[in-house]
């Protein structure tokens, strides 16, 4: 099969690859389009991501959609034919995190496009049946590949605890901040903040994801008063990160989803002072269904992300465009 290789950093090659081989209970996906991700971007430009290191060439992507078209032999055949949307990992199901229903924490597991395991820019992939999950025909491919993103912002919402009635500051209208916003909406917030310095992501943002969008350089003050009851950064930027904790109410959440720097410095005193429970997400846990559910429904307009597409062949001019430009807002390769 023809697959993008990410062979060393900054470098994308397109090369004929072994079709992945099926465990007793994998099924084989015959990929029809893939979102690109922030942490492919940091990945190909960077090396690593914390402490994951890129270290032998490997095939990005996981936010991915398909067609199942073979099937190992624990799994029902009528399972092929079926569109799915592909949740990316595979824990081991039997360590003390899975045991606890935390299977993202798992110790022992094996995701897509995190070294050294391959991900989906590529004609084919596997995974476990279990996690490839139906889509409706009324679902687009590129709609199902974003299911992926969507159960971030799911897991992101669950996380800060928002209710009916929350008031929420997101900071970054990338699509992760997009989507949490909405899923927050959904959840119940009555207002939903979004802070972000490009004018053309604030008013994406106004289109039905967010109630209000605020540029955090020339009205930081707007974002402060009144407190919010959750802050969730999907900047990854120090200043952001900082700005928007001091906005959270006493006994109100701080979720850290955004990528960017590793460090940031904290006001550990108002953190005590108003009791705020500051945490992070790091992938999901039982997401697919409802995330499934929100945008079959409409709830969430998946598609009107998407604002770029790309070949396989073109896998390094969508991961360097997605990298530098605020009007991709989500970038999409079809295989
Ligand atoms: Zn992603
Ligand atoms: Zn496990």
């Amino acid at each position: 099969m023809k697959a993008s290789v990410l062979v060393s950093m900054q470098k994308i090659e397109l090369r004929e690859v072994e079709i992945p081989r099926l465990a007793a209970d994998e099924v084989l996906v015959r990929i029809s389009a893939v979102g690109v991700c922030g942490s492919d971007t940091h990945f190909y430009a960077e090396g690593h991501i914390g402490d994951m290191v890129v270290r032998e060439s490997l095939i990005l992507g996981h936010e991915a959609a398909g067609c199942i078209v073979d099937a190992g032999r624990e799994v029902p055949r009528e399972r092929i034919g079926q569109r799915v949307s592909i949740e990316p990992q595979r824990p081991c199901r039997t360590c003390v995190y899975c045991k606890r229903g935390q299977y993202n924490l798992c110790i022992d597991m094996r995701f897509y496009a995190a070294p050294p395991v391959d991900g989906a820019f590529a004609e084919y992939a596997s995974i476990p049946a279990d996690f490839a999950h139906p889509v409706p025909d009324t679902m687009s491919d590129e709609a199902s590949a974003l299911i992926e993103p969507l159960s971030v912002a799911i897991a992101t919402c669950r996380k800060a605890r928002i209710t009916a009635g929350s008031r929420v500051l997101v900071a970054g209208a990338g699509p992760i901040g997009l989507l949490v916003s909405r899923v927050a909406r959904i959840f119940g917030a009555t207002e939903v903040i979004v802070s972000d310095p490009s004018e053309y992501r604030r008013r994406f943002a106004l289109n039905g994801w967010a109630t209000a969008a605020n540029d955090p350089i020339t009205e930081p003050s707007a974002v402060t008063s009144p407190l919010v009851d959750a802050f969730v950064d999907a900047s990854g930027a120090p200043t952001a990160i900082n700005q928007g904790v001091h906005a959270v109410r006493p006994g109100g959440k701080v979720v850290l989803v955004g990528m960017g720097a590793e460090e940031v410095e904290l006001p550990v005193s108002l953190i005590q002072n108003r009791e705020i429970e500051l945490t992070g997400v790091f992938r999901y846990t039982d997401t697919w269904p409802l995330a499934i559910e929100l945008a079959a429904s409409g709830s969430v307009a998946l598609d009107q992300l998407v604002t770029h597409r790309f070949g396989l062949d073109d896998v390094e001019a969508a991961l360097k465009h997605a990298g530098r430009n605020p009007e991709a807002v989500k970038s999409v390769v079809i295989p």
